[in-house]
């Protein structure tokens, strides 16, 4: 072993979702979302002008934020954005858990909130959640370094009523409370409003999944203005422009037409309850969705046969081999005619198992 390597930071890197390169799949993996993104970035596209390219972009990120804030009618000053939710978890994870005290965060969750504990050795317990997969709130009244709540939750799909995040929030004046609300849009409430109440509690979203912005990597943060004021100046002891100017001017853009957001998310709510209900018929338990995608097992096929007999035909859903959801398959809600192959390959695939 070479001398340096006992030097090297121990990680275990996140694993995202495959993303294939071969063309005709039908990608219902990384739960993006299957419509294209509002008409006016395309439109900003077409009318580029590369010669602005040659400035630093504004590290302060300015029309961005101005445009939030005034979408979420808060100051300017209660908002950080970032190069997707990733980043701006990763930048809260670094800003406010420097406590002794382990931080909290369900079992089953985002995996990539272990990731960031560990890169950044912050101490952490993961509470099991309950046999339904919600939260057991007397599990998250002790004193701690800090609580990460994604709501709704991934890979579950399962939302907790806000009354309970805020009892959570409420019990930890000393302590920063992330809500990750990247599928908040997809039917659920938000804890956004409670930001004027607790200076303790950040809310995270993203243009991932909503928004249908994947590939710009833009996501943001709301909160008590101390504390975007502390994440501005980690995020600008580390780089300052993580915000590529293309991203400001078209993530600007995307949240202009909310009638166009809001027709993408009821097709995509309206398919994923036509979906669901039709698994169920088929013999799969899913569980209630307040996302873009549905988790689901069979009753007597495994998710692992499913996974791949689906992969065969170049239908990717996501599968995790890990303890407690090593039965569930994460499927992604595309368009209608994605969705009806889907269902029937599932068909076929239960078909063939049958006899
Ligand atoms: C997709 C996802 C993210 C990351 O989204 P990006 O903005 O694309 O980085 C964060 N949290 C959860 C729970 C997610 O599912």
């Amino acid at each position: 072993m070479s001398d340096w390597m006992k030097n090297v930071r121990d990680v275990q890197p996140y694993v995202p979702g495959e993303q294939p390169k071969c063309e005709n799949v039908i990608k219902l993996n990384t739960n993006e979302n299957p419509y294209p993104p509002a008409p006016g970035v395309q439109e900003i596209i077409n009318q580029a002008n590369t010669d602005s390219l040659r400035l630093y972009p504004d590290p302060e990120a300015s029309v961005l934020v101005n445009a939030l804030a005034e979408y979420h009618g808060v100051s300017t000053e209660s908002v950080f954005v970032g190069v997707g939710s990733d980043d701006v978890l990763a930048m809260a994870f670094l800003t406010f858990f420097n406590s002794d005290k382990p931080i909290l965060f369900p079992d089953i969750t985002y995996s990539f909130y272990d990731v960031w504990a560990g890169l950044f050795k912050i101490p952490y317990e993961k509470p099991a959640l309950k046999g339904d997969f919600t939260i057991n709130i007397e599990d998250y009244m002790k004193p701690c370094g800090g609580i990460v709540i994604a709501n709704p939750n991934a890979p579950t799909s399962i939302y907790e009523p806000v009354n309970n995040i805020e009892r959570i929030i409420a019990a930890h004046p000393d302590a920063v409370v992330i809500v990750d609300e990247a599928y908040v849009d997809f039917g659920a409430e938000s804890v956004l409003p409670l930001v004027n109440k607790y200076d303790n509690l950040l809310v995270v979203r993203t243009y991932s999944k909503s928004r249908s912005l994947a590939g710009l990597r833009i996501g943001y943060a709301v909160g008590n203005e101390a504390l975007i004021n502390a994440l501005n100046s980690v995020k600008l002891s580390y780089n300052s422009y993580t915000m590529n100017m293309p991203s400001l001017i078209m993530g600007t853009e995307a949240i202009k037409d909310e009638a166009y957001f809001r027709d993408t998310l009821h097709k995509i709510v309206t398919t994923r309850e036509h979906v669901k209900a039709e698994l169920s018929g088929m013999g799969f338990s899913v569980l209630d969705s307040k996302t873009n995608f549905l988790f689901a097992k069979h009753e007597s096929i495994s998710a692992k046969y499913i996974f791949e007999e689906l992969r065969k035909e170049n239908i990717y859903v996501r599968y995790f081999n890990k303890p407690r959801i090593d039965n569930y398959l994460r499927i992604t809600i595309g368009t209608d005619d994605e969705m009806a192959v889907f269902l029937d390959t599932v068909k076929k695939i239960k078909k063939s198992v049958d006899i």
